[in-house]
């Protein structure tokens, strides 16, 4: 494709003027909103206002005054708008690593005579975790975790399997699951699911209430912007209410948390699956990040996502330097989410390269370069100019400078 179709692609794009919604530093070319989503300019604003009024000068009474009581829920009614759910079933709270343990347990204990935890071997590793923590605690005889490869969910999904617990869009190489026919695969053995949406969230149409799925979770950081450590939420199907006792029960999950009883009472509805006092100062932020969706067509993201990384796909094969460059995303855009991964021996050299030429981009080990593609905040263009840039990287042997070799903390 040559620059006057690129620059077509641009001129054409209903959502090229959302970048204006961020602050982006000029220059900076962004291929990292899958592991930390850009700073909305609302965001700075809020922050501002929240820290020298509220926090600064109404101090305590902005608990009430300002509503932070209420923020767990009425940010996840925000995000009940992104994810097809009705009022009433989603709340932000914690991080995603704690909201699948309270899930899964409520699971276990909904499908309880039932304790396989069917999952898949290569699923983020905190959800694996998780489920082996549980394994731990109750004993396998009430949770069992099997971790099978994703082309052998569907033959392992029988009549001991409690709970189908998977991610949609597989952190490393992209691959995306068909939440509705597996959450119907899962119903007709008698089984629930959990799904986590944390590289879905944002990038990807949901239908949670029409799929039909029991329980949910998803990432506040990556695609909704929510800034770094952004609460997660849950989303628990109405149907379910009131049938289950989450275990992490703390005081704002009472009730009546401020009459101080001395017997745990959960609260009716999502409020149950609080533990704790909310993280006011991410919530805020959560908050006004995801106001950058207001008035935007999911299916218009979806649309520019796959535009995207089909450009970037197929600008690679353009140059022969990128062959080495290994796909390990599924090559058609249906099976994948918004992100696609090469593998290489120096992927890792290649990845600081590119840092050092303002495009962010991750390496996930072993040797996966990792590409997200943020539809609100990238232009064709800009995917030009990266696998330009990539070319010349190889081209030069730029990847190799042992200066780019030294491994940080984080990847
Ligand atoms: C990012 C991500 C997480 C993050 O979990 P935290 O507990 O919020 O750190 C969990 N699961 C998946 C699939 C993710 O992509």
């Amino acid at each position: 494709m040559d620059s006057a179709e690129i620059k077509a692609l641009d001129a054409a794009d209903p959502l090229a003027a959302k970048r204006k919604l961020f602050a982006l530093p000029d220059g900076q070319l962004y291929l990292n909103g899958n592991s930390l989503g850009p700073l909305p300019t609302a965001v700075q604003q809020r922050m501002t206002e929240l820290i020298g009024q509220e926090w600064g000068i109404d101090l305590v009474s902005s608990w009430n005054k300002h509503g932070w009581i209420d923020l767990p829920t009425a940010t996840g009614e925000k995000v009940a708008a992104l994810i097809g759910a009705a009022p009433g079933q989603v709340i932000c709270c914690d991080s995603v690593s704690i909201n699948l343990f309270k899930l899964l347990a409520a699971a276990l204990q909904l499908n309880a005579g039932r304790h396989v935890v069917l999952s898949q071997a290569d699923n983020f590793p905190t959800d694996l975790y998780i489920a082996q923590g549980l394994d731990t605690l109750l004993g396998k005889a009430r949770c069992q975790l099997q971790a099978v490869s994703s082309e052998n969910l569907l033959a392992q999904l029988n009549e001991n399997v409690a709970v189908l617990y998977l991610t949609q869009v597989n952190f490393r190489s992209g691959a995306m699951h068909d939440i509705a026919a597996l959450t119907a695969a899962a119903h007709a053995q008698g089984a629930l699911v959990i799904w986590d949406l944390s590289h879905s969230v944002g990038v990807t149409p949901l239908e949670l209430d029409k799929w039909d799925v029991d329980f949910a979770v998803g990432c506040g950081y990556k695609f909704l912007n929510g800034g770094p450590g952004a609460p997660a939420f849950i989303y628990a199907n109405k149907a379910h209410h009131d049938k289950f006792q989450q275990p992490l029960q703390g005081w704002m999950g009472h009730a009546e948390p401020f009459a101080f009883a001395e017997e745990y009472e959960p609260a009716g509805g999502m409020a149950q699956f609080l533990t704790g006092t909310p993280n006011i100062l991410s919530l805020v932020a959560l908050h006004a990040a995801l106001d950058v969706f207001d008035d935007i067509d999911m299916a218009q993201v979806r649309t520019k996502s796959v535009q995207l990384s089909e450009l970037f796909m197929s600008l690679i094969t353009e140059h022969e330097v990128l062959q080495s460059l290994q796909l390990e995303s599924p090559s058609n855009a249906q099976s994948r989410g918004s992100q696609l991964a090469y593998s290489h021996p120096h992927a890792y050299g290649i990845c600081q390269a590119l840092h050092a030429r303002r495009i962010a981009s991750d390496f996930r080990s072993p040797s996966y370069l990792r590409f997200g593609f943020s539809p609100l905040i990238l232009s064709f263009t800009d995917i030009g100019k990266a696998v330009a840039t990539l070319a010349e990287i190889m081209r030069e042997g730029k990847h190799l400078d042992p200066a780019y070799q030294h491994r940080q903390k984080v990847t």
